[in-house]
């Protein structure tokens, strides 16, 4: 009681200066008595930060985040490569940003299935979306559905521990050549998670089934296949260096496809990453390769291929080639770019495991206007338009952030200046009294969530749930001398959850 009496007079303080805030901004004082109730939906990197530029922002901005996963972190957790902990250091910043008191987390909640978009626009006055981009490109090719064939986006959940890919089980033993399609940082992430010695991983949050299957695995060759040139790789020089450098592998390069034209040389002259990565790949064709492994192995770029169809094997099943056509560039006028074309020649390459880099898709919700081409979601420096068409009109109070809003590209910094700009949009929208209108007033935030998941029975996962399962997969961690375990199950992360 003490406590509460002591905190009023600053309490009282705050709402007086909210009240002047809100006269000086022109809006009404019942609004600015009003905390401003925002949901996030998706707990990744772009809804973390659009949490934390939120509550820095806006003084009475009270921000629930939810999650589909019990888990929060998205890309970083179930993402983000196990050999690079310094990325994942962010979940430092982001777990600070969870414990401010008006911030919370709800894991366990699907948007779509336990809560509708309308549901929280009713009960929010801001709902963002930054639920990323949990699905994939097709390549739309025959054969595509064979055994042996996997995004690299189920690859990369199954060795980081999602537990919607934990049942995955990659055949690594049926087999000695790997392809993967795309030559991105994806590509490059799951070519050397295949690739790296054992023992190197083994000291990383890599799941112990993950690194199991490794340890037996009989892939000793990697093809990277891309489409277009080396100087059109989509990867980075930091990654790429990575890889060039691993330290029982042996990198094949054709000299022939270091060869440039004209209009490679003017795209290196206007890209400096793409020079790094092209030096760094002829440095790499040239370079003799230092052997301290028993168990050579290889990695060979693929230049100017694309895949054509997907052969079964002789059981008929899975897949046993890949049939590539040999492309050659051609300057697009529309775009500038330098896009493949096929010239007609056609090879087989033999593998036994496929993994499609080709990119990530994100999917619509129901009541949600769609980009189907580029697989996001229209907006206006965040704000959510009603259709692609140029007479949409902006969806008030609805807004969109992170990979659903500029599609499945950049790293894990580059969501914060997305949430950058879908904020201040907010902080617009709320200042023109855009979102707290009288009208409005009645918008329940975190009370009318609780009460939506709890009349519809939802077991929702607080943060202080995740803190359990984070306790008990470093305490697992610390016996295998890996930072953690991760618990890989819906049943089991929610029974670590309710502990
Ligand atoms: P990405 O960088 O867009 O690469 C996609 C690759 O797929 C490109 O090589 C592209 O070739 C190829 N591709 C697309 N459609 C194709 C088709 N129909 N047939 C053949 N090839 C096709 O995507 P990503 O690798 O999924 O990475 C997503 C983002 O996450 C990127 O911004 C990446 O840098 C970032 N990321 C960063 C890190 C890190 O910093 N360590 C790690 C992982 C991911 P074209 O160029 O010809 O289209």
């Amino acid at each position: 009681m003490a406590r509460d009496l002591r905190l009023l007079p600053r309490a009282v303080g705050r709402l007086r200066s909210l009240l002047a805030l809100g006269a000086t901004r022109g809006f009404s004082a019942a609004a600015a008595a009003e905390p401003l109730h925002v949901c996030v939906v998706g707990s990744g990197p772009a809804g973390f930060y659009t949490a934390d530029r939120l509550l820095k922002g806006h003084e009475g901005a009270q921000v629930d985040i939810i999650d589909r996963l019990p888990t929060p972190f998205g890309l970083v957790r179930s993402g983000v490569a196990p050999d690079h902990p310094e990325t994942k250091i962010v979940v430092n910043q982001f777990s600070r940003v969870a414990a401010n008191g008006r911030c919370s987390f709800f894991g366990n909640v699907t948007l779509g299935r336990d809560i509708s978009l309308s549901e929280l626009r009713e009960t929010y006055h801001a709902v963002v979306l930054a639920y990323g981009a949990e699905s994939d490109r097709s390549l739309g090719i025959p054969g595509e559905d064979l055994k042996g064939i996997h995004s690299a986006r189920e690859f990369v959940w199954w060795y980081n521990g999602h537990p919607d890919m934990c049942n995955l089980s990659p055949d690594l033993k049926n087999t000695e050549s790997a392809v993967v399609l795309g030559q991105g940082n994806v590509a490059l992430d799951v070519a050397r998670i295949l690739l790296r010695c054992k023992s190197e991983l083994a000291t990383t949050d890599i799941t112990e089934y993950a690194l199991d299957a490794l340890h037996d695995s009989r892939i000793r060759k990697v093809y990277l296949v891309g489409r277009r040139g080396p100087v059109q790789a989509a990867c980075t020089a930091k990654e790429l260096r990575e890889i060039l450098g691993l330290k029982n592998v042996r990198v094949c390069i054709k000299e022939a496809d270091l060869v440039t034209s004209p209009a490679d040389e003017e795209e290196m002259r206007n890209s400096r990453i793409q020079r790094r990565v092209y030096e760094l790949l002829s440095k790499a064709a040239s370079a003799p390769k230092d052997i301290n492994c028993n168990d050579q192995k290889e990695l060979h770029f693929v230049f100017f291929r694309r895949p054509i169809r997907f052969i079964p094997s002789e059981n008929g099943s899975t897949v046993g080639a890949v049939e590539l056509e040999k492309t050659t560039l051609k300057g697009d006028e529309v775009t500038g770019r330098q896009l493949a074309v096929g010239t007609g020649e056609f090879e087989d390459l033999k593998c036994g495991l496929v993994l499609k880099s080709i990119g990530y898709r994100s999917l619509p919700v129901q009541g949600l206007a769609f980009d189907k081409n580029r697989g996001v979601v229209p907006n206006l420096r965040g704000k959510v338009l009603s259709s692609e068409s140029e007479t949409a009109t902006v969806e008030t109070g609805l807004y969109v952030v992170g990979w659903l809003k500029r599609g499945p590209t950049g790293i894990v910094a580059t969501n914060l200046h997305c949430a950058e700009e879908t904020v201040a949009s907010i902080l617009e929208d709320d200042t023109k009294g855009v979102l707290r209108a009288p009208s409005d007033l009645k918008k329940h935030g975190r009370a009318g969530l609780v009460e939506i998941l709890e009349q519809k029975n939802v077991r929702f996962v607080p943060f202080s749930g995740w803190e359990k399962i984070d306790s008990k997969e470093k305490t697992a961690g610390q016996l295998r001398n890996k930072p953690r375990e991760k618990i890989t199950t819906w049943d089991g992360l929610q029974r670590a959850a309710n502990e």
